[in-house]
């Protein structure tokens, strides 16, 4: 069985001060949530010691937006997972388009890091997702293997218990188009069984599948209802509580039956 996970990611976005407040916010309003699906919230590298001294004892989890692949030395700008693990994070989000198409990480670096990541111990959120010019032209599946080729070339079955896929269709992030849960059910089976054509079923039954891209209080249940849609991976609306905690309670509805 598959549990619910929530992730918030924060992008480029709040203060030291307004970041706090936000967490400060969800540990009080998630207590009971918190025991029947997973929370992750991953802010700016800046803010991820005081957002998680605010997250204590709430068991919200911490993630990072980004991570390199190499050990710790001369690799000016970047952060090590290693730095992660000290500060507390258990997730790393890695691929996510604004990465793959606005600073042009390719498969290959991708899968680098995921590689990294992993065989440090934290929990790999692989992004995947096609562009709307590719979903038109037909080629949304052949997108996705590409991306789930070079992004777990060298992630072997054992690795992929620390691994989630999230299925983000570029053209539904911060745009307020959302993939009819139809398309997002769709892309997720395919997903499922590239992980059980390239591993085995246990890893295909067990990987969990997030859907992102513009979802909201108002249409979380929907999408969150389709069988092989296990979380959401939040932007824009992980930025306010009253957004954020109607979508954890829409996911612990459908948890709890
Ligand atoms: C995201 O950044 O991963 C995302 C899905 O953003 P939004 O929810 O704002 O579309």
């Amino acid at each position: 069985m598959r549990r619910y996970l929530v992730a918030g990611n924060w992008k480029m976005n709040t203060t030291s001060a307004s970041g706090t407040q936000l967490a400060e916010q969800l540990a009080a309003q998630t207590i009971e949530a918190g025991k029947a699906v997973d929370i992750l919230v991953c802010p700016p590298d800046p803010y991820l010691i005081p957002v998680s001294q605010s997250l204590e004892g709430s068991g919200i989890k911490l993630g990072a937006q980004n991570a390199y692949f190499e050990d710790p030395g001369a690799f000016t700008g970047e952060t090590a997972n290693e730095m992660l693990l000290d500060v507390g994070c258990t997730h790393v989000i890695l691929g996510h388009s604004e990465r793959r198409h606005v600073m042009g990480e390719t498969d290959s670096l991708i899968g680098s890091k995921v590689q990294s990541a992993l065989s440090k111990g934290l929990q790999v959120i692989l992004c995947v997702g096609e562009l709307l010019e590719e979903r038109e032209a037909g080629q949304t599946e052949s997108v996705l293997d590409r991306q789930m080729q070079g992004g777990l070339a060298g992630v072997n079955a054992a690795s992929t218990h620390n691994l989630i896929i999230a299925y983000e269709p570029v053209w539904a992030i911060g745009t307020g188009k959302t993939a009819s849960p139809e398309q997002a059910e769709l892309a997720h089976v395919h997903l499922r069984k590239w992980l059980t054509d390239h591993y085995n079923s246990d890893v295909g039954d067990s990987v969990r599948v997030l859907y992102g891209g513009s979802v909201k209080p108002d249409n979380a249940s929907e999408l969150l209802g389709q069988p092989n849609v296990d979380g959401a991976l939040v932007g824009g609306a992980s930025l306010k509580a009253e957004l954020f905690v109607p979508i954890i309670e829409a996911a612990v509805r459908l948890a709890q039956g």
